[in-house]
């Protein structure tokens, strides 16, 4: 969607507290929070170029490989390809951080979002994978290079301690990954079980520990969900 050059400077005027709609699409984000735009059409608050469609889906391919308003990973630079990315993902983090929410409030909000949603999963004995459980919460896809940023490793992190300090099964086994034909959970948890449990779980014995945390799990909120 071409935006005109008029709408780019009613755009960067400063002070504009509330949201500005053209065509259905948020176009003053970096004066705004993170609910007044989640879900949201939102122009992208960097480059003033492109729509995020569901807001903030998607930001970071826009960020790593698109947006031209940023100021790190340009072609020129002599990092590699990866560094660039890297950079320019920092940059769009640290810039509008505040559209990610990264206050506690929200993050409570979305763990119990979080933590509800898997708890009704674990009664039916089912498991999700990260990335249907990131759109169900309306967030960005989960890939291998964002993860460590990633509001739902916040989310997890919390939940597990939460767990572990409860002595209680731990939810996040669910979320899986498809490895060849079985879906487990990812190195993370096997970490995780490590940290709390005192304990590392083979690859040839993972299977069989993630069958009898997730029956324990069922039961678990069965009796107490
Ligand atoms: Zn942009």
């Amino acid at each position: 969607m071409p935006i005109k050059p008029k709408l780019r400077n009613e755009v960067t005027s400063r002070g504009v507290k509330k949201d500005k709609v053209y065509n259905n699409v948020i176009v003053n984000a970096a004066d705004l929070d993170r609910d007044s735009i989640t879900s949201k059409k939102v122009l992208c608050p960097c480059c003033y170029e492109y729509v995020f469609k569901s807001w903030p889906l998607g930001w970071d391919s826009h960020a790593s490989y698109v947006c031209e308003g940023l100021n790190s990973g340009r072609k020129s630079d002599r990092d590699s390809k990866q560094e660039k990315i890297d950079k320019r993902k920092k940059e769009f983090k640290k810039r509008f951080g505040k559209l990610f929410g990264k206050n506690r409030k929200n993050r409570t909000k979305l763990k119990e979002r979080v933590a509800r949603e898997l708890k009704k999963v674990a009664i039916k004995g089912g498991t999700v994978n990260y990335n249907k459980l990131a759109s169900t919460m309306k967030l960005s896809p989960v890939t291998k290079n964002n993860w460590s940023n990633h509001e739902l490793k916040y989310v997890f992190d919390v939940l597990d301690e939460e767990d572990y300090l409860k002595k209680r099964p731990f939810l996040t086994c669910i979320v899986v990954k498809k490895v060849d034909q079985y879906k487990i959970p990812s190195l993370g948890f096997w970490k995780m079980i490590k940290k709390y449990r005192g304990k590392t779980i083979d690859s040839e014995d993972r299977i069989k520990y993630f069958s009898l945390e997730r029956v324990k799990l069922k039961k678990y909120w069965r009796k107490n969900g």
